[in-house]
């Protein structure tokens, strides 16, 4: 459920017209709708009544800074994949100790600034990784919280570029090789071993391949207290898939019961780490595009649009499909068969394809699901200046990341002497 919403023909954003927006703030631009984001982190959170649980949102699927101030101001903690992040969470209100730090490629310089900052947990890739994280701590005379993030080698049944829990997954350490690896970390003087971890893909449709990941970390769980290794928390990290088109993806209340219930039925009573990011703020955004020109093609028109794929990289990224709807329905405007394109010059730039929609030149289109992965993958491509982003609030909105300009885009840039 967002609040995303016809009225009177004319699409809404919680309490404010998106025709208003555009005209305010041009085209293209970003809106979010903090009722949404609230809405579902509430929707992981609460199911989980009185067990301990921390839901951390993953910064890395829209980490604008009121984004994340709107998150963390109903408790959220954050799953971070960069120092980058982590100053963004610092700036928007966050606290270092509610942050767990995931990837595979942490640079001595983000282990440290993590280490600094007093991050709760890093989690653990590799072995090559966790010989860095003792060494750096013990240089700085602290001790690293750590997790291993474990592949269970299950498949997630996704896009094949955001699976990560198969064995072939550059992701985790296989669960053949958890055992030596914490044994080995117990013996490191600079290592706590907090927990373990995992995270097996993103946009997730079944619930199965959650549950079965979770059956092998509890396995996990339980070899290693047979060995003397207890671990304080379990980490499961996020996935969970929204609706783009018609996939019919596991709530959060189904997947949190979900969950729930192998750990019930287990006798596990470590407190649980969740990192949705896709599930939080997917549908809590769309992109604004006005239509450019018309043009006829072979097999219909393009409407190309002044959003492209420097805007919203996932179509031409992963052959997303993102509904697209008209911000005014009801006129006069002509149905048509329709590719909606954008100004960049490749032929993968595209937003949608093989459509139909009333639209004439100037008409404004809302790209829906776009909250997530979205103006995060963002570029300069064709020197485009990224668009702003905005946020509603009831009937108030604010401009959260105006839009960039040429001169900011070429700020960094020198002319040779
Ligand atoms: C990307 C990522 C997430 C969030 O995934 P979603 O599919 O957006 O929920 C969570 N944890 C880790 C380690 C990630 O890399």
């Amino acid at each position: 459920m967002d609040h995303f919403g016809y009225r009177q023909d004319h699409l809404f954003a919680e309490d404010v017209s998106l025709a208003t927006i555009a005209d305010n703030v041009g085209t293209p631009c970003y809106v979010y709708s903090r009722a949404t984001l609230e809405r579902h982190y509430r929707a992981f959170d609460e199911p989980f009544g009185e067990y301990p649980r921390h839901v951390c949102y993953a910064v890395k699927a829209n980490g604008n800074l009121a984004v994340l101030q709107v998150l963390q101001r109903l408790g959220a903690g954050f799953d971070i994949v960069s120092g980058g992040e982590l100053d963004r969470v610092l700036a928007a209100g966050g606290a270092a100790g509610d942050v767990v730090f995931s990837g595979v490629g942490k640079s001595i310089g983000e282990i440290e600034q993590a280490l600094q900052a007093g991050v709760r947990s890093l989690s653990i890739e590799s072995e090559a990784e966790l010989e860095r994280v003792d060494a750096i701590a013990r240089t700085l005379g602290k001790k690293a919280p750590v997790a291993f993030r474990i592949n269970p080698d299950v498949d997630p049944g996704t896009h094949p570029y955001i699976a990560t829990g198969l064995r072939e997954n550059k992701f985790g350490v296989p669960a053949s090789d958890a055992l030596r690896l914490y044994q080995r970390a117990v013996a490191m003087d600079s290592i706590n071993i907090t927990g373990i971890a995992c995270h097996i893909g993103s946009q997730l449709t079944q619930l199965d391949p959650f549950c079965d990941a979770l059956e092998r970390v509890l396995d996990l769980v339980d070899i290693l207290s047979d060995n003397g290794i207890v671990l304080q928390h379990l980490d499961l990290g996020g996935g969970v898939g929204i609706c783009y088109a018609d996939e019919n993806p596991p709530t959060p209340a189904e997947y949190t019961q979900a969950m729930l219930k192998i750990l019930r039925r287990r006798g596990c009573h470590l407190s649980v780490t969740l990192e949705p990011g896709r599930a939080i703020a997917g549908n809590a955004g769309i992109l604004l595009t006005r239509v450019e020109y018309i043009k006829p093609g072979p097999a219909g028109d393009f409407l190309i649009v002044d959003a492209a794929m420097n805007d919203l990289l996932r179509p031409a990224l992963y052959q997303a499909w993102h509904e697209v709807v008209a911000v005014s329905r009801g006129g006069t405007s002509p149905v048509r068969d329709c590719d909606i394109v954008g100004p960049v010059c490749e032929s993968g730039d595209f937003i949608a394809r093989g459509r139909r929609l009333a639209a004439v030149q100037g008409d404004l289109l809302a790209v829906r699901s776009a909250g997530a992965y979205g103006f995060v993958m963002s570029s300069n491509y064709n020197a485009r200046p990224r668009p702003a982003e905005v946020m509603v609030d009831g009937a108030a909105y604010h401009v959260v990341r105006e839009r960039e300009t040429s001169a900011s885009l070429s700020a960094q840039e020198k002319l040779l002497p």
